[in-house]
């Protein structure tokens, strides 16, 4: 089976590109514009699969190496990661975002098209869903996103429910809740440029000593303790549930959150540190982070039901992968 991973360097595309490795007869072609990776992970994903792909550096936005890509790929599936992903910065320069996002889905959406490729898998995120007064988020829930990388994402699931409808492309759009930590190897993992916006990559780098300590926005959440509770999804379990979309996609077209159902607050992390990797992660309390909210989890049922598929791992292996990535990368 032919396919094209987009934004396969990144740190969810990376993961996913061993796991497609992993399995038979598939031909993997990887495209990245690097924009938030680094060309070394390409070294890495073929150091620990010990397999071949094609790679290409192109950015979506480039219509005509896009045709050209898919005139000679062949392509039977589309894995489809690339894109923006920080909602600080969507605010701040939203044409980026729909440049990046939208235009690059509608190039690729139309290169498909063309050359009749008819099965994606979308990398899509529970942000769509905007702040709601219910926090277990289900599927059919409304979507009101409150920013624009939200509203990137919300309109790329519009053109694949419209081309389904149409019977154009059969599509799975899988809502990621927050992925979290690292390959078992401690190769790859989240470590972007600068002083990282998310609570992972942060701590990455406090493991790493190039920060002395955590600011937890907000003690005064409606939560166990007081600090923002998330639901945090194993990479290794988020690459497993897009591995059983392979089969699923050629038959029919659907959308599945993809969390554990089970919200953590910032201070279970920051313990999880301290009791598994016997890390003890310095903290101050700091005011809330703008448009931030309490807390927020996956109604699990949906996925497990249809795609026979649920999170195997919790904190613990999210705390020791990450803390093994850290080290190894300082
Ligand atoms: N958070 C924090 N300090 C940080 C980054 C994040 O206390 O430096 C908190 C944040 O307020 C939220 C949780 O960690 O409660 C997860 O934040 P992240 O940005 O990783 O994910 P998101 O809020 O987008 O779900």
């Amino acid at each position: 089976m032919n396919i094209l991973l987009t934004g396969g360097l990144g740190y969810i595309g990376s993961h996913l590109a061993l796991g497609l490795l992993k399995k038979q007869n598939v031909n993997l072609t990887i495209v990245d514009n690097l924009s938030n990776s680094k060309l070394s992970v390409k070294n890495k994903i073929r150091f620990i699969s010990s397999k071949n792909f094609k790679f290409k550096k192109l950015d979506l936005k480039n219509k005509n190496s896009l045709q050209k890509l898919f005139k000679k790929g062949k392509f039977d599936l589309v894995f489809h990661l690339a894109g923006s992903k920080s909602v600080k910065e969507s605010q701040i320069d939203p044409k980026k975002y729909y440049e990046n996002n939208i235009l690059g889905a509608i190039n690729l959406l139309n290169s498909m098209i063309e050359c009749n490729v008819k099965d994606i898998i979308f990398s899509s995120t529970a942000t769509v869903y905007g702040s709601k007064k219910i926090n277990c988020y289900s599927e059919n829930f409304s979507r009101e996103p409150v920013n624009t990388y939200g509203l990137t994402k919300k309109i790329i699931e519009d053109l694949l429910i419209d081309l389904d409808r149409k019977k154009k492309i059969k599509s799975v759009i899988l809502r990621y809740f927050n992925p979290a930590g690292c390959h078992a190897s401690g190769l790859l993992g989240e470590n972007p440029e600068g002083t990282p916006n998310n609570l992972y990559p942060y701590i990455i780098k406090i493991i790493k000593g190039d920060l002395d300590f955590l600011k937890v926005f907000g003690n005064n959440y409606k939560t166990k303790d007081g600090t923002g509770a998330r639901d945090y999804i194993h990479i290794q379990d988020l690459v497993d549930a897009h591995l059983n979309c392979i089969q699923f996609v050629k038959k029919k077209s659907g959308i599945f959150n993809i969390g554990t159902g089970k919200p953590y607050t910032v201070l279970d992390i920051i313990n999880s540190f301290q009791k598994h990797c016997n890390f003890k992660i310095n903290y101050n309390f700091y005011p809330r982070r703008e448009g931030d909210i309490d807390i927020y989890y996956n109604k699990i049922s949906k996925a497990k039901k249809i795609l026979g598929w649920s999170a195997k791992r919790g904190l613990k292996e999210i705390s020791q992968s990450t803390f093994k990535f850290a080290i190894k990368s300082k």
